[in-house]
């Protein structure tokens, strides 16, 4: 599953690589060219994660950074920040504000996409293109397949991403509205019921191999991906 990456860099050339560079890595870039920049940006849709520059014309990206983690609709989105200073002082502020990690200009693509993926494997390994194994269940997000015992589980898109989304996010509890945001995305509009009827294909593909426990509900509350019996 791509992630939406936010780049907030007021140099074109190096805005340019990092878009290229997160295009490489198969995400999606957002562009934004200043802090106010990316503020409009943000009113039409949430970024999964946020590379934002120091340097930057007026509010700076500190403050800017600061600004997110305080905000209820922002706090959650993990920042990298791009710096081209290297004291230790400076890396104690980037972390202080609550920015997720930060990367010393000049910098390989190489180093950035690491950094990238560190981040989303922490807070949403399913973005990241790790082959994921739980009980013998196993999920391979570059060839999009889902294998038990070498045996090959017949899966369609949809029911692939939300079996991706729960191996990602194990024995945590998902709400209807959370699969469907983190699944379906921000601006689908699709009713609960439609989670229902994919999470019910996801337990009939699994029953094959005997997976389909591993996919529970939670009465009141919504689904988990779960090895412990309930
Ligand atoms: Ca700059």
């Amino acid at each position: 599953m791509p992630a939406n990456i936010l780049v907030v860099e007021d140099e074109p050339a190096l805005q340019e690589l990092l878009a290229l560079n997160i295009t490489q890595a198969g995400h999606t870039p957002m562009r934004a060219i200043s802090a106010e920049h990316a503020q409009e940006l943000l009113r039409n849709a949430l970024p999964d994660l946020i590379l934002l520059d120091w340097m930057l014309p007026k509010m700076s990206g500190i403050d800017f950074a600061r600004q997110l983690k305080s905000d209820s609709a922002t706090k959650q989105i993990p920042i990298i920040m791009l710096t081209a200073r290297g004291g230790e002082f400076d890396k104690v502020r980037c972390l202080e504000v609550g920015a997720d990690d930060y990367v010393t200009k000049p910098f390989s693509p190489k180093e950035l996409n690491a950094r990238i993926k560190a981040v989303l494997r922490r807070i949403a390994p399913q973005m990241t293109d790790d082959p994921i194994e739980i009980q013998g269940l196993h999920l391979d997000p570059v060839t999009r397949r889902v294998k038990s015992n070498n045996k090959v589980v017949d899966l369609g898109p949809t029911e692939f991403r939300l079996l991706h989304y729960f191996m990602g996010n194990p024995e945590r509890v998902h709400s209807r509205s959370q699969l469907l945001d983190k699944v379906w995305g921000h601006h689908v509009f699709v009713e609960d019921r439609t989670v229902d009827v994919h999470i019910r294909r996801l337990r009939n593909a699994l029953s094959i191999s005997g997976h389909q426990d591993l996919i529970q509900t939670v009465r009141g509350s919504g689904y988990r991906l779960s090895v412990i019996t309930a």
